[in-house]
């Protein structure tokens, strides 16, 4: 067997024992992925750097020097300890906000240490949190060693001992080994062009680097290696789908779209969403299947977008379907297709899970003898049961709602598979989109229809509610209707319940004369339908809910949307919510309510909600503070690789050079069957085998 793939448990210094708990706790089982376990930080070893040589949060740092004095600082919770720290020309202060006593006790006055840490800026001077220190006495043996490596570890790889250290040195004994050579996995040319550090090398030096700029240039290697690997994975998956099936075409601009757009579109279109026809259009008569991302704003225009793509399949005499994940949304869906068409002689049907037997056989019926032009539904329409005459167009609206088996299933509906629109109102960072929904071709709106008023965002802490009730009253004495949203989370449901329960009463009691509603999803559908639809019609004026009516909801009469407890709300959440009103002529609000007491990321949060509305500007900042796991709409489709170097927040340039080279590779050799391409290949064979995560379709 070839080296790396061999089990780690047979490399000296590792053994059964510790291979079961590297395997357990970090997924380690070969010796690729051990040599391929980064560490995640590196102390400068090579140098001691003076207090005076501090520039910027640079790597970790090491200064020689002693503790001048101790102070406490702060009262009861919030007490913390610092110290002055010299090193016989300048001084710097140490904080610690945990484990003081055990700190006070170990450190003492007049003694050399050596101190490593990562400086950090506060309030405009340097300072070290919590930094490491360790008397020059017991220093010296290190003294040579370079940057030095340090490990993630788990409570139980260090209750195991396990910790950093140990892993240090297991690499140490494994790098050796490494160093004889391992087989490369990019080819020639790429590393020439691009300047890049063989692969041997860079896995020596991400752990041993002998100073800062080899671990720059070996860091440089892996993250291109990763993101190149990803990129033509799909890029290559995107051809072998485009060999095997033809798509559709549909040549005809005919009798519907034309009248549609001469009579009936009730606004002109924007010049965003005209592009946006345009593209899809050009797809639907390139002789492929059409796999598209159609990102737009909240409001920005979709539905009609959709609506005008299914006339163009009705025109081919192809049916089309529009799948909605909520059966209020699918109504909504319903009701404007059908406004829109129903003089026009376009027949448009729902099917829910709702849908009476009776109606689902006219239904049926329908689909399967071709008089029925347009469905609409949810779930539903997913069922073996739900067959068509001849599907042309599946449009898939809030596609990050849909798993990506169920849009997949889409794909069988007919003999070859129809063209596929996914919509979001999510916008995802470029970068993500090219990750995730690399296969995809992506439109973007860009452009809200005109005399939109920009919808004003506030931050309010909960000891205002006083005035804040006034603003709701004076809103709604002027015709207009509020939504009072609460966060809910499996977690804690029980509790978040209650909240929302003890808000619907405040609500009633602060407002007696207002008609309240009040919706959550453990409510019957029924009962929530019949909820949210006395709200559609202004019977009440104020909606307490939870994050149900995120989704796609049109009340253009709602002027305020109140987030409580917005802190506990992510940036991409807080702004759909924020969609939901805005979609009138009023001008519309949004109010985020937290406590008093706040973290600087929720400050950062509400900042960046309070000063934009550009739904792409916020789903970067979101990328850069939380990561790409935890975006919303990414959780379900999931990276096709785990990214262990590579940072899609700040390595998009680079994932551009990946992309483009191998989008370069796959044109020159689709098959990857040149010799200097061989290598590609089977390291393709390889990620492709462990990965079992990949879908047909994003
Ligand atoms: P979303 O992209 O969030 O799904 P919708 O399709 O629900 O947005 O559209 C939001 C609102 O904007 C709807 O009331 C729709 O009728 C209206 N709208 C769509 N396109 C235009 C346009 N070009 N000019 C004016 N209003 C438009
Ligand atoms: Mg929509």
């Amino acid at each position: 067997m070839e080296f790396l793939e061999q089990s780690i448990q047979y490399l000296p210094g590792v053994g059964p024992r510790i291979a079961r708990i590297l395997e357990k706790e970090a997924g380690i089982t070969t010796v690729d992925d051990l040599m391929r376990y980064y560490p995640y930080k590196h102390i400068d070893r090579t140098r001691f750097y003076l207090i005076r040589d501090i520039k910027d949060e640079q790597t970790y740092v090491q200064i020689k020097g002693q503790i001048i004095r101790f102070e406490y600082q702060g009262e009861g919770k919030k007490t913390r300890l610092t110290a002055q720290f010299g090193d016989g020309y300048n001084t710097i202060e140490l904080v610690w906000f945990k484990g003081t006593k055990y700190v006070i006790d170990r450190l003492r006055l007049n003694t050399t240490y050596v101190l490593f840490g990562k400086p950090a800026l506060f309030n405009d001077k340097w300072n070290f949190a919590h930094p490491e220190l360790e008397p020059l006495s017991t220093y010296t043996e290190k003294g040579t060693m370079g940057l030095e490596p340090y490990y993630n570890t788990t409570e139980k790889m260090k209750s195991s001992n396990l910790g950093s250290k140990q892993i240090r040195k297991i690499e140490l004994t494994l790098m050796q080994m490494v160093m004889r050579g391992i087989p490369e996995t990019l080819s020639q040319d790429i590393l020439d062009k691009f300047k890049l550090m063989p692969l041997t090398e860079a896995i020596v030096q991400i752990h041993f680097p002998p100073n800062p700029d080899a671990l720059q240039r070996a860091r440089q290697r892996l993250k291109f290696e990763e993101l190149f690997y990803v990129q033509l994975h799909i890029l290559r998956q995107t051809k072998l789908r485009e060999q095997s099936f033809a798509g559709f075409t549909f040549p005809i601009v005919g009798h519907y779209f034309n009248t549609f757009y001469k009579d009936y579109l009730p606004f002109q279109l924007t010049n965003a969403q005209k592009r946006v026809i345009k593209e899809i259009r050009a797809d639907m008569v390139s002789g492929k299947q059409m796999n598209r991302l159609l990102q737009g704003d909240v409001g920005s225009g979709k539905t009609l977008v959709a609506l005008l793509c299914a006339l163009l399949a009705v025109d081919n005499n192809y049916q089309a379907c529009i799948m909605a994940p909520t059966e209020i949304l699918a109504t909504q869906h319903y009701q404007t297709l059908k406004g829109m068409l129903s003089d026009l002689g376009v027949h448009v049907a729902l099917l829910t899970g709702s849908t009476k037997k009776k109606e689902r056989q006219v239904i049926h019926e329908g689909l399967m003898n071709g008089t029925l032009h347009i469905l609409v539904g949810t779930h539903a329409l997913l069922e073996d049961t739900v067959q068509f005459y001849n599907l042309g167009l599946v449009v898939i609206d809030e596609q990050h709602r849909f798993g990506v088996a169920q849009r997949a299933k889409m794909w069988s509906k007919n003999m070859q598979p129809p063209h596929i629109l996914v919509m979001t109102a999510t916008p995802i960072p470029r970068t993500l989109a090219m990750t995730i929904y690399g296969d995809l071709k992506v439109s973007v709106i860009d452009e809200l229809p005109p005399g939109r008023k920009p919808i004003q965002t506030y931050h309010y802490y909960n000891t205002q509610r006083q005035k804040l009730n006034q603003f709701i009253y004076k809103q709604v004495m002027a015709g207009r209707q509020v939504y009072v949203v609460y966060p809910l989370i499996e977690e804690s449901e029980k509790m978040d319940l209650a909240n929302l329960e003890q808000g619907y009463l405040y609500m009633r009691e602060t407002f007696p004369d207002f008609n309240i509603s009040k919706v959550h999803g453990k409510m019957k559908p029924a009962e929530k339908d019949a909820e949210m639809q006395r709200f559609l019609n202004g019977e009440t004026h104020i909606m307490v809910a939870t994050t149900v009516i995120e989704v796609g909801v049109n009340v253009p009469n709602a002027s305020v949307m109140l987030i409580e407890n917005a802190e506990r709300f992510g940036l991409s959440q807080l702004h759909q919510l924020r969609g939901r009103v805005g979609r009138g002529a009023e001008q519309s609000y949004c109010i985020l309510l937290t406590g008093v007491k706040l973290g600087a990321d929720t400050r950062k949060r509400m900042e960046i909600m309070t000063s934009s509305n550009d739904g792409f500007y916020i789903a970067e900042a979101d990328l850069k503070l939380r990561g790409p796991g935890d975006m919303e709409g990414t959780a379900q489709s999931g990276l096709p690789f785990e990214l262990k170097i590579a940072n899609l927040a700040t390595d998009g340039r680079m994932l551009e050079i990946a992309r483009k080279t191998a989008m370069e590779v796959l044109d020159a050799d689709p098959q990857l069957q040149q010799p200097e391409h061989l290598l590609l290949d089977r390291q393709l064979k390889k990620l492709n085998q462990r990965q079992i995560n990949w879908g047909v379709i994003s």
